[in-house]
């Protein structure tokens, strides 16, 4: 069953240059209880999307068109109050810095039963305002919400959950803050985690283990999980479907693991071929040539068309659309590629 369905999305920010179109037409869709991942270099638009799908664009930015359904019903239609209370509930999210996400006043424990709070009704001990019990009551200690939040610092592999959820965020080392994220993301059981590089700031070593706990809770929560990422290793490990994003569209999609053993848009090939492989350091490394153009106003049709050593005059002037490119809904924006394409 289709979970999020992201149609058409533009999102816009007016600059004195021009209009900036960093989300421009995506469609994308997640499914219950998969992983997706979207991948793709800085700049390419997808925090955009990210925060477009969670109703927080920061200003002046808006969305111009297109449409947000989760389960069906439209995101964009909803006011302000009722995505305040979709976030954290039905929908969480994951960012790359646990530190700007954490407030440093409040210990973690707490911040955990504060979500849990805020959008279950839980049962607690003294119904006074979560304010007050902090300063006043230490936080309601014994109620469920916290129970709740030690059990999820459990199920992150905290070590001492109960001891640990009276630490502040400075207390904890990367990975377990990025765990408690984590933690407070799946407090509420949300149907979909947004989780936008939410491993990069780790060692790869942590970050290997929190993307298997990760999908551990995927698993354990049923939470369908949109994943984005500029690592191909991560989005390759982890994912059941990736999209592949490039100057504020998705160019390629499809199954991750088919996808990854046979690319087939030119920039997903030139990404592939641009990061070096952990299993063969050997491999050859060619990054791809020029750069990342400039979002305002793309005058050519094809976005990857200067960059692209396939190009033809056609690319400059003509739209790809999605061609189906192998099995299970593996399609490529490329005129090219796919029926009507003159390249296998
Ligand atoms: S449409 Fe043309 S420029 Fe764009 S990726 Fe395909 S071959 Fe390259």
């Amino acid at each position: 069953m289709t979970l999020l369905e992201i149609e058409g999305l533009r999102t816009q920010f007016p600059t004195d240059r021009g209009v900036v179109h960093a989300v421009d037409g995506v469609d994308l869709t997640v499914e219950s209880g998969e992983i997706v991942g979207l991948v793709g270099e800085s700049g390419s638009g997808k925090s955009v999307l990210a925060q477009s799908v969670l109703g927080i664009v920061d200003a002046p930015g808006q969305i111009a068109g297109g449409d947000v359904r989760l389960d069906g019903e439209s995101l964009l239609e909803k006011g302000e109050a009722e995505l305040r209370e979709l976030r954290g509930g039905r929908v969480s999210m994951v960012f790359q810095d646990p530190m700007n996400s954490l407030n440093p006043t409040l210990t973690v424990g707490e911040q955990i039963a504060e979500t849990v709070r805020l959008h279950q009704d839980v049962d607690e001990s003294v119904s006074l305002p979560a304010e007050v019990k902090r300063k006043i009551l230490g936080a309601a200690r014994d109620g469920e919400a916290w129970r709740r939040a030690i059990e999820m610092l459990e199920a992150v592999q905290i070590p001492e959950p109960a001891a640990r959820a009276r630490d502040y965020p400075h207390e904890f080392s990367g990975g377990m803050r990025q765990r408690a994220m984590i933690a407070m993301a799946l407090a509420c059981e949300p149907d979909l985690l947004i989780a936008d590089e939410p491993t990069t700031a780790l060692d790869v070593t942590i970050q290997a283990q929190i993307l298997d706990e990760l999908r551990d809770l995927k698993d354990a929560f049923d939470t369908s999980v949109l994943f984005i990422t500029h690592d191909l290793a991560v989005v390759a490990e982890l994912c059941d479907r990736v999209a592949v994003m490039y100057a504020g569209e998705i160019v390629e999609r499809g199954p991750a693991d088919e996808l990854f053993a046979d690319p087939r848009h030119p920039y997903t090939q030139g990404l592939i071929a641009s990061t070096p492989r952990l299993d063969d350091p050997e491999a050859d490394v060619r990054p791809i040539e020029g750069y990342v153009p400039d979002l305002i106003d793309i005058p050519y049709a094809c976005h990857f068309a200067p960059r692209c050593p396939e190009s033809t005059r056609e690319c400059f002037e003509r739209d790809p659309d999605f061609r189906p490119v192998g099995g299970d809904g593996h399609e490529a924006a490329c005129l090219r590629r796919g029926p009507g394409g003159d390249r296998p």
